[in-house]
């Protein structure tokens, strides 16, 4: 057996018919970027998200970092957010020039944990980033009257989690921005970067459209100092396609999820905490455990691959050494820092592949007991 932590060949030959076409199609039309297929693609991801605005960029970390300058957030601000999740969560708030503040997340969920942000909010407080991670959506309901009482924006940070809901509502479209990420990893993912930011607001939306556009609406006309950021119409074209078929993938996370989690939870192993409000896409399936690095080698011998999510907590990350924070100031995402396992995830993983590494998991915890 060897078994890879996601398979993106095997999604890949289940359309690839489809996709050469759509390529082809694209090629043919001479038209590259900022043609019919990144329009329509927009709107259909504003119709998946439910919100009234989606507008393309070159990839996730930008969508975050237009978002927060479409908001109009930069120098002398504050934006707070999880130390426990992908870097480019904290670096888009550093990269407009705010300052990242971080509050320690949820035990259970791993989200960012909506009392302690609380307790982080001054005068300069501007925004807060929860992000939905491994694919499970944060306590939008908490973060959304924090935001109200304090008048903050709420920016998610659903680059793992397109297509989960919060009280039946999708991400994205929850908080007053939403931002996503077609990483060829991430549940919608593209053969090369992408991303989008997705809003109901008219102003946000037209903004973060002028600045992805070098500040310009008339060509060669320039309002604004703005970036070049934009998704192309052969990834637009492809995740056209893909968009069809994220449900019933991400469907097919959870029903596998729900067999890891039966099976292992008997096991000293700690297996992800369903909350009853939300529908987790299980970007990630990760469990805990205290001898992490003995399980992830054993794994390994045995031909099944794991990933660590994430080995070092943004306030610890050297980048961030200027913010002043020290070991043991968060310690919840420390330990998760510690403990984290990704198990093998992906629509197209099979039954005897999952009931393999089950076995594996449970050897490993007889034999190290
Ligand atoms: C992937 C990811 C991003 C960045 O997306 P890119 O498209 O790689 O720039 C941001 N935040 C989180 C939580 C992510 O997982």
């Amino acid at each position: 057996m060897n078994i890879p932590l996601m398979d993106l060949k095997a999604q890949y030959l289940s359309l690839k018919n489809e996709i050469m076409h759509a390529i082809e199609r694209v090629i043919d039309s001479g038209q590259y970027i900022g043609g019919p297929e990144v329009r329509q693609f927009e709107q259909e991801m504003a119709a998946y998200t439910k919100a009234k605005y989606a507008v393309s960029t070159a990839n996730g970390t930008d969508a975050l970092v237009l978002a927060l300058d479409a908001c109009g957030i930069g120098p002398g601000d504050e934006v707070i957010t999880s130390p426990y999740t992908f870097f480019a969560t904290a670096e888009a708030i550093a990269r407009v020039g705010a300052t990242p503040i971080f509050a320690d997340i949820d035990e259970k969920t791993y989200n960012l944990c909506p009392e302690k942000t609380e307790e982080k909010v001054t005068e300069k407080t501007k925004a807060i980033i929860p992000v939905h991670i491994f694919g499970q959506p944060a306590d939008m309901e908490a973060f959304m009257d924090i935001a109200k009482l304090h008048n903050l924006y709420v920016i998610e940070d659903a680059c793992q989690a397109l297509g989960a809901t919060y009280k039946g509502e999708p991400v994205g479209s929850i908080g007053h921005v939403g931002c996503v990420s077609f990483f060829p990893t991430k549940n919608l993912g593209g053969y090369g970067d992408g991303g989008i930011v997705v809003t109901n607001s008219k102003d946000i939306a037209e903004k973060v459209r002028l600045l992805a556009h070098h500040g310009s609406r008339k060509k060669y006309y320039h309002e604004i100092i703005g970036y070049n950021s934009r998704l192309d119409e052969l990834q637009a074209a492809i995740l056209r396609i893909k968009l069809k078929h994220l449900n019933e993938w991400n469907k097919l996370r959870q029903q596998k999820a729900a067999i890891y989690s039966k099976h292992l939870q008997d096991l000293e192993l700690i297996v992800p905490f369903n909350h009853p409000d939300v529908r987790s896409v299980y970007h990630l399936y990760i469990i805990q455990s205290e001898k992490r690095q003995q399980l992830a080698d054993y794994l390994k011998k045995k031909g099944v691959a794991t990933g660590h999510y994430y080995p070092c907590p943004l306030h610890l990350q050297k980048a961030f050494s200027y913010l002043g924070y020290k070991e043991s100031a968060f310690p919840i995402s420390e330990v998760l820092s510690r403990r984290a396992v990704a198990l093998p995830m992906f629509p197209q993983l099979k039954n005897e592949q999952q009931e393999y590494i089950i076995s594996v998991l449970k050897k490993f915890t007889g034999e190290s007991r």
